[in-house]
């Protein structure tokens, strides 16, 4: 068992009255998973972690605030009995126990009342962790307030988000040796993958819409990313798993030779989902994906065999955990010469894991809410940390981040503007023109119209297509907190523009219509941009491309080419399947490797 880092005892506990008078409440509980999945032990035992998630008083299930694990297996057509609350788990007087602590590997293994508390306690941290990161509520897609949780869904080396059914659906299927289930659910990382395309799609619901291998390789790779660094951060599983397997594994330093960036590349932290890869591959140690290991290249993105989702979305996540590893392994560099000492460097690994991953939820907020391309994400994610760590001087991450976007080119190597640091966003260019007087920003961080009247008097200077049908999707006020307690408050809009046209009217505004599409073909076309206003109500960044500008090329090129993709993908020929687009992703993604590795 993995005992949760002392310095980490949640600021809960020690704040807990004593005073009879007055009601305790304990903000947050501790509750027992698997560190990563069954298959990864130590001497035997599968290595466990404690979280820290939100604490509530749970209904049976669990079923909480925002997640109600729905025990159903389509498969067998059979309900479990759901995971019986008792009382102590929700006392008032008390801080709430951890019933599956001591319980052994087989008892977990076998409880099928443990995988329904895995599976929530998982997607309740990563919503949290959202949560902190954008300083706001964040919701779900489809419009209800809980997503419901199948942990054993149906028998299947598969497990999804369905928006349409409100869930998320974890597969089970039967082991190669034919004795034992694997269960998907048991995957803290397939769980933490599932989650994030899920609160992705609350963040940005227009990403699921089929635009360019870019956009749907983003939803896979900032899945993955979000995965990878939420097990990183358990600092006691980094302290274990750093040199793992190797005869000093055991000792309170670690030789430096063990913790070079090629053996890190290789450790069980950085693959994902190590049992599901193991069990369909039928290697030992192989993980399902283990992307850090591309080669740097620059022309991964335009070469055909990236155009996958999943492929496209491995680059992303190469470029960002490659950073990662930078970062730390300079950080151990300043630490010692020679030997580690392994819990200082499980703590760095942790603390620098749980900021790559903050920023990089952080990101979404300052990404076009339609047609993201990798290099969209990579510029929003450099231009918020600078807005909220301008100094970035313990870790220098942002450099560390630009080098490996440049070294998989998804950023190029430009130079930054006078006063401006490489690879961000753009400030609006004439900030003294815009209007302020005839909105009141008060009612512009809550009420949408009042957000559209500021979008109408600045239409020129928004550069806003009159023609297109213009809406306002959200307006979020949030308030962020920066690596050294700096304060960050902003608003943040989205809004999307739509037009419909028929392919033949497609030249006379500058865009290529498909080889081949009837004239008569209608089609629609999506820009939108990400406004960020700062606390006093004024235009920061303004984040995103017209749907139409007959002055701008990049514009009509990026419109035709989407429109290429999507003609080539068959989204025009109306035999759009009802099938969750996430589940066919998935199943593509674990047949191509079936084949590859099966031969
Ligand atoms: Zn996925």
């Amino acid at each position: 068992m993995i005992k949760s880092p002392s310095k980490r005892v949640s600021a809960a506990k020690k704040r807990a009255p004593t005073s009879k008078a007055t009601i305790p409440f304990y903000p947050t509980r501790w509750v027992t998973v698997f560190a990563m999945d069954p298959s990864v032990a130590d001497k035997g035992k599968i290595l466990r972690t404690q979280i820290e998630i939100p604490n509530e008083a749970l209904d049976d299930g669990p079923r909480g605030y925002r997640a109600h694990v729905v025990d159903y297996d389509s498969t067998t057509d059979t309900f479990y009995r759901p995971l019986k609350i008792v009382r102590k788990w929700n006392r008032e007087d008390q801080a709430p126990p951890d019933p599956f602590e001591h319980l052994t590997d087989r008892q977990l293994l076998t409880s099928p009342a443990f995988h329904a508390c895995m599976v929530y306690a998982i997607v309740m941290k990563t919503l949290s962790r959202f949560e902190y990161a954008m300083g706001r509520r964040i919701c779900w897609s489809f419009g209800g307030h809980q997503i419901q949780i199948a942990p054993h869904a149906f028998c299947d080396a598969n497990a999804f988000y369905a928006k349409e059914a409100h869930g998320l659906f974890f597969g089970y299927f039967p082991a190669l040796d034919g004795k034992k289930q694997i269960f998907t659910c048991l995957s803290h990382e397939v769980v933490a993958h599932e989650t994030t395309h899920a609160l992705l799609d609350g963040l940005r619901e227009l990403y699921t819409e089929p635009s360019s291998p870019q956009q749907a390789g983003f939803h896979e790779g900032f899945s993955d990313i979000v995965a990878l660094l939420s097990t990183f951060s358990a600092q006691s599983l980094v302290a274990r798993l750093i040199d793992l397997g190797l005869p000093q594994g055991e000792k309170i330093d670690i030789k430096r030779s063990s913790v070079t960036p090629e053996k890190l590349r290789n450790s069980a932290l950085l693959g994902l989902a190590a049992q599901m890869g193991a069990e369909i591959s039928g290697v030992r140690g192989q993980a399902l994906r283990r992307s850090v290991q591309l080669e740097p290249r620059n022309d991964y993105l335009s070469s055909p065999e990236y155009q996958e989702p999943h492929a496209c979305g491995e680059v992303l996540v190469a470029a960002v955990i490659n950073a990662h590893l930078d970062v730390w392994i300079r950080r151990m560099e300043a630490l010692g010469r020679s030997n580690l000492n392994r819990q200082r460097a499980a703590e760095e690994g942790a603390e620098i894991a749980e900021r790559m991953l903050t920023v990089c939820i952080r990101a979404i907020d300052y990404c076009p809410p339609t047609d993201l391309q990798l290099s969209d994400f990579a510029r929003a994610l450099l231009t918020i940390d600078m807005e909220l760590n301008p100094m970035d001087d313990k870790y220098s991450m942002r450099p560390r981040l630009f080098e490996w976007f440049v070294k998989f080119g998804i950023l190029e190597d430009q130079k930054a503007q006078e006063g401006r640091e490489a690879g961000t966003w753009d400030p609006p260019e004439s900030p003294e023109l815009f209007l302020y007087d005839r909105t009141h920003f008060e009612s512009m961080k809550s009420d949408k119209d009042e957000l559209f009247r500021f979008l109408w008097e600045n239409r020129k200077l928004l550069k806003l297509n009159e023609d297109a049908d213009t809406r306002v999707c959200s307006v979020r006020p949030c308030v962020r907190t920066g690596r050294d307690g700096f304060i960050l408050r902003e608003t943040v809009v989205e809004y999307v523009q739509q037009v419909t046209l028929l392919a033949r009217e497609l030249g006379r505004r500058g865009i290529q219509a498909p080889e081949g599409m009837p004239g008569n073909t209608e089609v629609t076309l999506y820009g939108g941009n990400a406004l960020i206003f700062d606390e006093y109500g004024h235009v920061k960044y303004n984040i995103g491309t017209s749907v139409l500008d007959p002055a701008r090329e990049s514009v009509q090129k990026k419109q035709s080419d989407r429109l290429a993709y999507l003609w080539r993908a068959g989204a025009f020929s109306g035999q759009s399947s009802a099938m969750s687009p996430f589940r066919q992703i998935h199943l593509r993604g674990a047949m191509d490797w079936y084949r590859a590795v099966r031969g």
